[in-house]
């Protein structure tokens, strides 16, 4: 059931999840076409999503946002940054601090060469989530290098906590705190408004093709039984819960969007089989998270190995 719009409130409006940035030329979204969306989410009950490009906007695009219940996402570098609900930022715009949650998006190389530069962060921001924009280039070679990395910050994640802080880290954290899927939903949960007026899945396709209908027509998803759950045939018997199970990453790569990767479900058992390290260390300490089962161990990285069990 749809529960979210997301309205991109200029062409050039940030990523902040795994697809590139806009290279389109700074747009705002037309007022009207603003107002319908507004009116839209209000008819369907479903909650907003502003997502702001680097720039400024026009004072009259400012001021329609303020009329409904909102979440804003801005880029660090925002000039209205301090009214961010969620900030986005790269190495260069890592904040030192932060009273909202933060995404950081970053290479796997930059990821790996930089980790112990969150540090910081991860005691002071409520939430750091780290994005990779570079997904579909890992490879098992670097499946070491992404074990140690993750292992390293768990080891600052088990110091805060036992130091009575609540550090979140998308990669590790949130497992720890699943008992189901807790994936992107887009095309399910959520879909985006572009700024020509148009529906689309996800922000990644905006500009992309036709979409999935438009303020004028109404929405009309093709096959969008293929984006839910129950028709992901792997991550359907998965329990790397946190995973985004991102359906443009999907598509991009496996040309199906219920289809993953080996490059998405390798890292995110990693980081899976980390939070389940993590959990057990925390343990060690005193009671921790008690309603929470242990997790699993397992002896694959890639749900496609275990298909005869599950098919
Ligand atoms: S790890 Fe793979 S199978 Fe599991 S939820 Fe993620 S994409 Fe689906």
């Amino acid at each position: 059931m749809l529960q979210y719009l997301v309205i991109l409130l200029d062409d050039a409006a940030i990523s902040y999840c795994h697809y590139s940035k806009s290279h389109a030329k700074s747009q705002p979204i037309p007022l009207d076409v603003l107002r319908k969306g507004i009116r839209f989410a209000m008819t369907e009950n479903l909650m907003l999503q502003f997502v702001y490009p680097e720039g400024e906007l026009p004072e009259s695009v400012r001021k329609e946002v303020e009329t409904i219940d909102h979440s804003k996402i801005m880029p660090a570098t925002s000039p209205y940054a301090a009214e961010a609900d969620v900030l986005v930022c790269g190495w260069d715009s890592l904040p030192q601090s932060a009273n909202v949650p933060v995404v950081l998006r970053t290479t796997l190389a930059d990821f790996l060469a930089r980790y112990k530069d969150i540090f910081p962060l991860l005691s002071v921001a409520p939430r750091l989530n780290v994005v990779f924009t570079d997904t579909e280039s890992f490879a098992d070679e670097e499946v070491s290098v992404y074990k140690e990395s993750l292992s390293a910050l768990a080891g600052e994640l088990e110091r805060l906590y036992v130091n009575e802080k609540s550090p979140q880290l998308n990669l590790l954290t949130d497992r720890m705190m699943l008992k189901e899927m807790n994936n992107c939903g887009a095309g399910d949960t959520n879909i985006t408004l572009a700024p020509n007026g148009k529906f689309y899945v996800c922000p990644a396709y905006c500009g992309t093709g036709e979409g999935i209908g438009s303020l004028e027509l109404g929405l009309s998803i093709p096959n969008k039984q293929l984006y839910k759950l129950d028709h992901a045939p792997l991550c359907r018997h998965c329990d790397a819960y946190h995973c985004k199970r991102c359906v443009w990453l999907s598509e991009r790569l496996t040309l199906e969007v219920n289809t993953p990767s080996r490059q998405q479900c390798v890292m995110a058992h990693l980081e899976r089989n980390a939070a389940r390290e993590l959990l057990s260390n925390i343990r060690k300490h005193g009671i921790f998270l008690p309603e929470m089962p242990e997790i699993k161990e397992i002896d694959y990285l890639d749900p496609f190995e275990k298909r005869d069990e599950w098919l």
